[in-house]
């Protein structure tokens, strides 16, 4: 995966002070090959690695962070950037009821699916649709909405393939008017290629019906060809955004980056299986990671940033690189900072695997409460009982109890998972930050 070739990439640029033209060389070809990878079309790839370089060469080295890391923030921000970032990428139903959305595509992309998906979603929002079954060739493909409608309990227009797909539509939507359907679901015809005469027919239908939303339903498995296909569709159609489908397979999802940069249209759904509720809004940054391979450990890493106090990282840094140490008050320290960060299970859930690790040792994390019981028996211990907890005796556990209101269960208990930390920690430090990573992800 990226990650891993650019843990190489890392090692390289580590301890370098500035970013280069140079050094950020290695990490940017890195980048390209796992954008073509991941199936991101060729020229997208040139123009966005161009930017990358420009944004990169140049820029101050963080502290908090090593130079290969920067990149990796760099390249992942303007991947966001490129996929349209915060924008506002919902569905758009602002017109008069009923509103019509028309899913198109090739066949097998998934449009009679996610047609489904999307009703269901719909009437999780309180909204009447209907949906229509418009692809009169495919046998069965009527009968296969009708299915879904079925299961989900939404009506299906009663269609007959003996219609032609313009009539149907029209009747539908008087059917709709009349019934007070708030949206329309028109689900189109696919071809294994574009070719003329479906286009003309969707033209028609799409003039016929002027649909607020024509979504282009495109599966994630196309790769490369995915960008002439979508280019196809836009150009006589006019898309109003896209479906990708079938990210629950091994597709990195690149086909998202290409669409979006060659039509200028958002992606606003993503499916991630054959059942009906595997829809989902679509998320830039998740998209981004998902295509760099490395989960949210990038929203982890800006959280952190955004949240740690830098002074006190450095401190803690320069004084476990110093002594190898850590004590009750770093300890203290960093509870603090992940009190900061927000809860520690949130913090968790960004680590791959991590939250499901987190829910295996259920318990085994000091709630909120717990984490202000901690810092009230620290608060009790003299400075030197800080630096070396072994200097601490029955007495003294006593006392330190009786200072912070806690039991001195609660004072052997603390000490002793300290001892654990402590240990922890001592591994950690050998590992070093590319085999914490490695870890995380399990
Ligand atoms: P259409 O020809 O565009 O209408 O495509 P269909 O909706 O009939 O879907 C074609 C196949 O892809 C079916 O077997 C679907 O179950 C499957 N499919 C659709 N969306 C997804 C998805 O998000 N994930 C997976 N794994 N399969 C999907
Ligand atoms: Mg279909």
């Amino acid at each position: 995966t990226l990650s891993d070739k650019l843990d190489l990439v890392f090692k390289k640029l580590r301890g370098q002070g500035v970013m280069t033209e140079d050094n950020v060389k290695d990490a940017l070809r890195e980048v390209r090959l796992a954008l073509l990878e991941a199936d991101v079309n060729f020229k997208v790839v040139k123009d966005f690695v161009e930017k990358v370089r420009t944004r990169a060469v140049g820029t101050e080295v963080l502290q908090s962070l090593a130079p290969g890391q920067q990149v990796i923030k760099i390249v992942h921000d303007e991947l966001v950037l490129l996929m349209g970032g915060s924008e506002d990428n919902s569905l758009d139903l602002a017109a008069k009821p009923p509103v019509a959305i028309m899913l198109v595509g090739l066949q097998g992309a998934g449009k009679t699916t996610s047609c489904g998906k999307l009703a269901k979603y719909l009437k999780a929002q309180r909204k009447k649709p209907l949906l229509v079954p418009a692809d009169v060739y495919r046998p069965a493909a009527i009968e296969q909405l009708k299915v879904l409608g079925r299961q989900l309990d939404i009506e299906v227009f009663n269609s007959l393939a003996s219609q032609k797909p313009l009539d149907i539509c029209r009747e539908a939507h008087r059917y709709a008017t009349l019934n007070g359907f708030d949206v329309i679901i028109y689900d189109t015809a696919g071809r294994h290629q574009i070719d003329d005469y479906l286009m003309e027919e969707l033209e028609g239908i799409r003039d016929e019906l002027a649909p607020r939303e024509t979504l282009f339903v495109a599966d994630a498995m196309t790769g490369q060809e995915a960008v002439n296909v979508a280019q196809g569709f836009n150009d006589r159609l006019g898309i109003t955004g896209v479906i990708l489908t079938k990210l629950d397979g091994d597709a990195k999802g690149g086909a998202a980056l290409s669409i979006k940069a060659v039509t200028g249209k958002p992606v606003k759904f993503v499916g991630l299986g054959e059942k009906l509720d595997a829809l989902d809004v679509f998320h830039a940054d998740r998209l981004v990671s998902r295509i760099l391979g490395m989960g949210d450990v990038l929203t982890l890493i800006e959280k952190a940033q955004a949240t740690f106090d830098e002074k006190e990282a450095e401190r803690l840094q320069q004084k476990m690189k110093k002594s190898g140490q850590f004590d009750l008050e770093d300890f203290r320290s960093q509870l603090q900072q992940i009190k900061k960060m927000g809860s520690l299970e949130s913090i968790m859930n960004l680590i791959p695997g991590m939250g499901k690790a987190m829910k295996q040792m259920q318990g085994a994390q000091p709630s909120e409460k717990e984490l202000k019981r901690i810092e009230a028996i620290i608060d009790s211990m003299t400075l030197k009982e800080r630096a070396n907890h072994t200097i601490i005796n029955g007495s003294r556990r006593l006392r330190i109890a009786k200072g912070s209101g806690t039991s001195i269960q609660e004072v052997n208990q603390l000490l002793k998972r300290f001892t654990e930390a402590q240990k922890v920690v001592k591994q950690l430090q050998k590992m070093g930050p590319k085999g914490l990573m490695k870890g995380m992800k399990g």
